[in-house]
This record gives C-alpha cells, sequence and structure tokens, in this order.
C-alpha cells in the first residue's frame, strides 16, 4: 500500500463504509466527508489535475498565430492573426505552457507574461486563450506553496479557515453612513435597504480582522446590492476592497452600481455590460495618459505602416532585379533604423501603461476582478483590507483562496441550494451535486457552522410570487418570502392568437398562470451519453413561437434543459434570439419566461433532473411565467412531483 493511498483513507463518519476518493462520498448513506489538512490538500490536488488534463486535452478553442514583435522584461508586443484576443484574456501556447495576460487588445497586443516563459522578437507562436488552464496551475501553485510553508501569515489566515476548520463569524455590528440603495455609478435612490440587507451591511461593517461572514443570497434577494453597499460604505471608511467572482457577470453587476472615480475594474467584462467600459483599466489608463500615449501610438502606426511598405518594395525590387544593389542595401539600412526606432517607441509606450495601470491598482479603493485574475499581473501582491465573493458556492475551495489570500477579512455571499462547483473530470455530481459541497468554498462552510450561523437575505423582489412561493416553500422551506411588489410581475402580452386547436395555449399562455406545467407523452431516447425526447422538443418549438406571436420579444425568452442533446437541437430549431442552455449555464441570470423541458422519462434520468438543486436553479430563472415542460407519468417522486401536485391545486396543468 503507497502512502498516498494510505494517507487518503477515510470512513463514513455514520454507516463506516470505506469513502473513495477524491470525493469521500459515502454510497451507501449518501454523505460527503468533510476532511481536513492533508486529505483535503490531496483531494483537491488530484481534483485540479484531472481538470487541468481535461482542458489540455479541450478541443474547440481558437488557434491564433502570433508574431513577437518586442519584448521587454515582462512586456511583450505581439502581432495576432486573426485579432481575436481582448483585455484581460488569459492565453496559452498550443500544446504548451501559458503564456500571459493580455493588458491591450487588439491586432498589435501588448501581453504581460508570466516568468517562465522565454520569447524573443520573430518567434510566431500558436496561441489560444487560456484562462482555466492557467486557473488550474495557479491554485496547484497555491497548494505547493502551503504544504511547502512558502506562505505569509496573512495568507495562511485564509488557508486555516479551510483546512484546519479554524475560523471566527463575525459577530459585531457597526452602523452604515445610511442604507440608501445604490444605482448604475453609485447613485443613491430613494429605496432603503430591507431589514435582512440592512443586518448583513451592518455585519459587513463590523467585521474585525480574521473573521468571516457568510451570507445566503437566495434568487432575487438582493445580494448585488448589499455588496456594493458595502463595498461603498468601507471604501469611504478608508478601507481598501476586493469585490470577485467566479464569473465576470457577477463582478460587473456590482461594478455598475459603484462610483466610477474610486472602483476599476480589472480583466474582461461580459459583453453585454457595455456600462462597464469605464471602469476598466486600459480605459483609465488611456484617459490619464491622454495626449501623450496618442501621440506616441500614431508615429508608432505610422512607422509600421512604413515598415510594411518598404518591405515590399524590397520584395518587388529583388524578385525583379530592377535596381543595382547599393539602392537594396540603401532600404535596409532604412528597414533597420525603423526596426531600432519602432522598439524604443514600443517599449516607451509599454511602459508608460504598465506604470499607470501599477498606480490605478494602487490608488484604486475598490477593486473587481474574477478570483483567476487575483493570481495574476497586476493584482498580484495587491493587499486589501476586505475580500467580498459573490457566487461563492460555485467557487472551489482553491478558486476562492486565490482572492482570500489578499485580504484579512473576508465576506462570502452563496446560496447552497442551488448547484455547486462544476468539474469536468467527475461525473459522479451529476445526480448528486451535493457531494461536491466540501469542495466548495460556501457551501463547506456553511455546513460545518450551520445554516443558522450564516445571514439570509429573505426577502424576494424578482419573480412572480406563484413561481417563487414553490420553491421557497419545497426548496428554502419558507425561509424566504416574496415582496408584496412580487405582485405586480406579469406576463405582459397582446391578443393571445391560438394557431393550432391541439393545444391548450390559450390557458398555458394566461399571465394569470405563471407557474404552469404540461404534461407532453414523450418519451426520452439516447443519443450518445446524452437525451432528448423529440415530443418536447416540437411543444418547446411550438410554445416559444406562440410567445413571440402574443409579443414577447425572443431575447426575454430562455429554453433550459437539463440534456445536451436537446439543448442542441433545441438551438437549431429557434436560432439565436431565444437563448437556449443548460441548467449549469443559466446559473445567477434571470429571463422574463423560462420554458423547461425535463426530457427526462426513465427512473435514471428522472432522479437526476428532479435534483433539488438542479430544479431550484432552473425554475428560479423565471421573472413572468415558468412553463415546465414533462411526462407526468414517468416516475417522478421528489421536486418535480411536488411541482404537478402545486400546479394542478391552481388550476395551472395542462395536457396535450
Ligand atoms: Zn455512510
Amino acid at each position: 500500500m503507497s502512502i498516498e493511498y494510505r494517507a487518503s483513507l477515510f470512513f463514513c463518519d455514520y454507516c463506516g463504509s470505506y469513502l473513495e476518493p477524491p470525493l469521500y462520498y459515502c454510497e451507501k448513506c449518501g454523505r460527503a466527508k468533510i476532511v481536513t489538512e492533508s486529505g483535503l490538500l490531496q483531494q483537491l490536488r488530484r481534483i485540479l489535475r484531472e481538470e487541468r488534463k481535461a482542458e489540455i486535452e479541450g478541443k474547440g478553442k481558437d488557434i491564433v498565430e502570433c508574431e513577437v514583435e518586442a519584448v521587454q522584461d515582462d512586456l511583450v508586443t505581439m502581432e495576432c492573426r486573426p485579432p481575436i484576443f481582448d483585455e484581460g484574456d488569459v492565453l496559452a501556447i498550443v500544446k504548451g505552457e501559458p503564456l500571459g495576460i493580455v493588458i491591450e487588445g487588439g491586432r498589435h497586443i501588448l501581453l504581460s507574461k508570466f516568468e517562465r516563459v522565454e520569447v524573443k522578437p520573430g518567434d510566431v507562436l500558436k496561441v489560444r486563450e487560456a484562462e482555466r488552464l492557467v486557473s488550474y496551475e495557479l491554485q496547484l501553485k497555491l497548494l505547493d506553496d502551503y504544504e511547502n510553508c512558502t506562505l505569509r501569515e496573512v495568507e495562511k489566515l485564509a488557508f486555516n479557515i479551510f483546512f484546519k476548520n479554524d475560523f471566527k463569524i463575525g459577530g459585531e455590528r457597526m452602523k452604515a453612513g445610511d442604507y440608501v440603495v445604490l444605482t448604475y455609478g453609485g447613485i443613491k435612490t430613494d429605496v432603503e435597504l430591507d431589514e435582512h440587507q440592512r443586518t448583513a451591511l451592518d455585519k459587513i461593517l463590523g467585521l474585525k480582522d480574521g473573521e468571516l461572514l457568510l451570507i445566503v443570497g437566495p434568487p432575487g434577494t438582493g445580494k448585488t446590492r448589499v455588496i456594493a453597499k458595502a463595498a461603498l460604505e468601507l471604501a469611504e471608511a478608508g478601507k481598501k476592497v476586493l469585490v470577485t467572482s467566479h464569473t465576470n457577470r457577477a463582478v460587473d453587476n456590482v461594478m455598475e452600481l459603484l462610483p466610477v472615480d474610486i472602483t476599476l475594474r480589472i480583466g474582461r467584462p461580459e459583453k453585454v455590460h457595455g456600462n462597464v467600459r469605464p471602469y476598466m483599466l486600459s480605459y483609465k489608463a488611456r484617459q490619464r495618459l491622454g495626449e501623450e500615449l496618442r501621440e506616441l501610438e500614431r508615429n508608432i502606426e505610422e512607422l509600421r505602416e512604413e515598415r510594411k511598405k518598404l518591405r515590399e518594395e524590397l520584395k518587388t525590387i529583388k524578385q525583379k532585379g530592377l535596381l543595382p544593389p547599393g539602392w537594396i542595401s540603401r532600404i535596409e539600412l532604412k528597414l533597420q533604423w525603423i526596426e531600432r526606432r519602432l522598439k524604443d517607441l514600443v517599449e516607451k509606450r509599454n511602459k508608460m501603461l504598465r506604470e499607470e495601470s501599477e498606480k490605478l491598482v494602487r490608488e484604486a479603493k475598490i477593486i473587481g476582478a474574477t478570483l483567476v485574475k487575483c493570481g495574476l499581473w497586476p493584482l498580484l501582491g495587491t493587499k486589501f483590507d476586505v475580500a467580498m465573493i459573490d457566487e461563492a458556492s460555485q467557487a472551489t475551495i482553491t478558486l476562492a483562496l486565490l482572492g482570500m489570500v489578499r485580504a484579512r477579512k473576508w465576506v462570502l455571499v452563496g446560496d447552497h441550494y442551488q448547484l455547486p462547483p462544476v468539474f469536468k473530470s467527475i461525473e459522479e455530481p451529476i445526480t448528486h451535486p451535493e457531494v461536491l459541497d466540501p469542495l466548495s468554498a460556501f457551501n463547506r462552510l456553511v455546513t460545518l457552522v450551520g445554516e443558522d450561523k450564516a445571514l439570509w437575505l429573505e426577502e424576494h423582489y424578482r419573480s412572480n410570487p406563484r413561481i417563487i412561493c414553490f420553491v421557497a416553500e419545497k426548496v428554502y422551506k419558507g425561509r424566504i418570502r416574496p415582496h408584496p411588489s412580487c405582485e405586480k410581475i406579469k406576463l405582459e402580452v397582446g391578443e393571445v392568437r391560438v394557431s393550432t386547436s391541439d393545444y391548450n395555449l390559450l390557458g398555458i399562455l394566461d399571465p394569470e398562470k405563471p407557474a404552469v406545467f404540461v404534461h407532453v407523452p414523450g418519451q426520452e431516447q439516447a443519443d450518445g451519453t446524452s437525451k432528448w425526447n423529440e415530443q418536447e422538443l416540437r411543444f418547446v418549438i411550438e410554445v416559444v413561437n406562440e410567445l413571440k406571436e402574443i409579443g414577447v420579444k425572443g431575447g426575454n425568452v430562455g429554453v433550459i434543459t437539463p440534456y445536451r442533446a436537446q439543448s442542441n437541437r433545441l438551438k437549431d430549431y429557434l436560432g439565436e434570439e431565444v437563448e437556449v442552455a443548460t441548467v449549469d449555464a443559466f446559473q445567477g441570470r434571470e429571463k422574463d419566461v423560462i420554458v423547461f423541458s425535463a426530457v427526462a422519462t426513465s427512473s435514471n434520468s428522472v432522479r437526476f433532473v428532479e435534483n433539488a438543486r438542479r430544479l431550484n436553479v432552473a425554475f428560479t430563472r423565471a421573472r413572468r411565467k415558468l412553463i415546465v415542460v414533462a411526462n407526468a407519468e414517468a416516475p417522478w417522486s421528489g421536486l418535480m412531483k411536488d411541482y404537478i401536485d402545486y400546479t394542478k391545486k391552481s388550476n395551472s396543468y395542462f395536457q396535450l
């Protein structure tokens, strides 16, 4: 028996069964063991290595040919064909090492390269986007640093939370300056935070060094406004604040509620968030450098043009042999001069941008970045007073630590009733996402302290009460409730014109029935390892077309299905306007109308679809209308069965 094997031997706390790594999940009683120290270290390392392998093998990434133009310390300029990279992209050499992070995108990109990579001018590299790959490398390195005891004291504090279960939940309250809700750009509104949001805010402000706060933010309960408000209040009290999450979207949602003059966004925002541009590092750096930088870049561009012209000229002359050799060497000398001049100017520009960027990072009171970016230039080495992590249920411990080691007070906002992190290399949790809880930063801690030690945001503002009351009761056990204003959130439609007499569409689309079930007596069919359901497919297309017919914009409709084979087919039929995705991909977002296609009809698949976490995420994406499409005669026994009963009671159950 190897030492590694011996060290990872664990038994179930409840029934004594031997637990298999890497999950230490008990097949018999369905519990997962919370391991600490070396066991956890091995568990995480094993999974991260598998994930890294899956990512290296991963296909489908665009490959870009990049010619290195200039190298100066860590700064590299490269010409990219095609020019698809943007600020914040993390790049790697195809089938090779991580390369660096893009400071400025476009055709000639500016890159801050990682230390161990060697490149020189003239090199032509095949490069791809590689944020996940780099993320796994950073997490593995962090684990090495912990094991080799090379972490700083303050960084160890964050590690001790997870590896020694050594942490303190903050208990003190400190009154905020005011409780008004912020809107775009940090402008104050006349709406005030509710009681639960106030408590969360006061407790964040009352945090002491080494203390941690867990905030449960179920769908639509205003976690974004709490995080934004707390960031502003902390900044006004002279603290430096990190707002982070595993997704750009979650970071951007907070950013746009903050004053742009004290807030800095590092990385690559989601494309839909045009609002975030003025917060971005390169935008701010350019604003500050102004005409001096523009002048420099004009010169660089002119020289590049001239170089191109001369190179072409030289090629033609050489081919045709038109001129005496003296002329040729004169052109070559000119080219050499241009190269030297270009190198000087590019280096000057890069240095200006880097210095200004680092200055902006030092000056900013609030910085927003994804967790991966916390471990990369220009945040490397930056210290914060407080780190606030949104959607922390979906962040693995090591990913969360990339942000947490930068601060000495921590706020984790999550929801352990939604889906935990996704791992490509693990099959098991597809049916039982719960077994991943000990690896999720938020879920692990909530499990350890008990959910009553966490602060709950309890008032829901986003969806119609018929939609939210179902999960409020069945999933959240009455812990959340709709605010009275939710009553007004209904589908607004023109006249319902039913085009097919077969379908009971008039009732299904009735705005007075916000949560409906439609029994479609189809059967699941296998497609590789995935599944699809032809009858449901047809009905979903029909109902989506009818929704558009009565005036609902395609962009306000989302179609969710747990199976990729079904979502791929739906995408083909529904085009680009209507968003179709699996449950995981929809987490953290919302639509006016959600159509859910369950697909499953066999008992195994039904258990997978009916998982409470999965259905909770799917159902709570809907604001005004939820249309659940499934075969009611399939062996449902959990949340879906409850939903069928729920809709029957309110005359919202239909069958084709
Ligand atoms: Zn057991």
